[in-house]
């Protein structure tokens, strides 16, 4: 037995990492698996969205975190001896990979931003180091070859009606250690902006906290939501602790990206760099955001943004 496995954290992810993982299986002329806990229902539609077969994962009691399927996963690795293992890279799903690594005794790649075969089939993974600075390329020579892939790493696949494949339930896991005594959402203070459509982006272009009014009323003309540059969030504490962008920040991938005063210091581009359109408003026209943008006003963004706001409502009348 071989194939691809791909598992995930919601349905969305492993429909991404689904693209990715069908792309392997062609190669290597394997078949495509994809580990879920979710109900039936999500099984079949994961077959129609090209897995071959679903392996569903026990119904953990609620004291059980996440790291009790590992020995569940482990066992079936050991049978079924997969040639890769892909997991969403979230922080349970790294965690996870981690610990399975660790019982299969084989190599694992953690935040992988592309991954292709070479000539011998060996999966040639690449992630970037040194704050995004640079490319690792990595190789697994154990098997499984193991990597985990960050949300939004890859289109989610398209849907191919008519597929079959098995659907085959687990039943068995090792209870962990661990105990989760309570779980409760965290009272987050900024939107999700690895989802956002249209970003607005502030840097320390903004002379004040009262500026960020005029950034917001651009992000509601658009339609979209506001973020902003690390200084903003963790020194001024202008912006929620969460709603800055970037390496050590969130990842975002929107359509229109504006960077509002934003120098464009690389920890700050890697995590816009899947942006589809950047734009950048910044009065020293040797920012280095302009090498990045698509498009780049020199200027005051007190006065360019005003101006903005007056076309887009001008346009959006008519
Ligand atoms: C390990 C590490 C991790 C980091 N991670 C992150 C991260 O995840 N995200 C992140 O954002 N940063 C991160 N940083 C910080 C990062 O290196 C930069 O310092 C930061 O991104 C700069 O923020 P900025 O562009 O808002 O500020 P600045 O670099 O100070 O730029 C402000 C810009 O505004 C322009 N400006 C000033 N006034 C106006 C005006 N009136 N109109 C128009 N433009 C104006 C200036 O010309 C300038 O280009 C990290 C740093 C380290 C060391």
């Amino acid at each position: 037995m071989a194939g691809i496995w791909v598992l995930a954290e919601n349905f969305e992810h492993t429909l991404e990492l689904l693209n990715i993982g069908q792309q392997l299986a062609a190669q290597l002329g394997t078949r495509l698996v994809a580990l879920t806990n979710r109900e039936k229902a999500k099984a079949t539609e994961l077959i129609a969205y090209g897995a071959d077969e679903v392996l569903l994962l026990p119904v953990l009691p609620d004291d059980q975190p996440w790291e009790a399927w590992v020995s569940t996963l482990a066992e079936e690795a050991r049978q079924a001896d997969p040639d890769v293992i892909l997991i969403g890279g979230t922080s349970r799903g790294q965690d996870l990979a981690a610990r399975l690594a660790a019982r299969l005794n084989t190599g694992l790649c953690s935040g992988c931003t592309s991954l292709k075969l070479d000539q011998e089939n060996r999966l040639i993974m690449e992630r970037l180091v040194y704050g995004g600075l640079a490319i690792q390329t990595v190789v697994c020579p154990t098997r499984p070859q193991m990597a985990t892939i960050p949300p939004h790493t890859y289109t989610p696949v398209e849907p191919q009606p008519g597929r079959e494949g098995v659907i085959r339930e687990l039943t068995t896991f090792t209870p962990s250690p661990v105990k989760v005594l309570s779980r409760r959402p965290i009272d987050r203070k900024s939107a999700d902006l690895s989802e956002a459509r249209v970003i607005v982006c502030v840097g320390r272009g903004l002379e004040k906290p009262e500026d960020l009014s005029l950034a917001r009323e651009l992000a509601e003309v658009l339609g979209g939501e506001l973020g902003c540059t690390r200084p903003l969030a963790e020194d001024l504490g202008w912006m929620p602790a969460d709603s800055y962008i970037g390496i050590s920040g969130q990842r975002v991938k929107p359509d229109l990206y504006i960077g509002l005063g934003v120098s464009g210091q690389i920890h700050h581009l890697s995590g816009i760099r899947d942006s589809r359109i950047v734009c950048a408003i910044n009065n020293d026209e040797n920012a280095p955001i302009f090498e990045a943008a698509d498009y780049g006003i020199v200027g005051d963004l007190k006065t360019v943004v005003p101006e903005m706001i007056n076309i887009l409502r001008k346009v959006g009348q008519k």
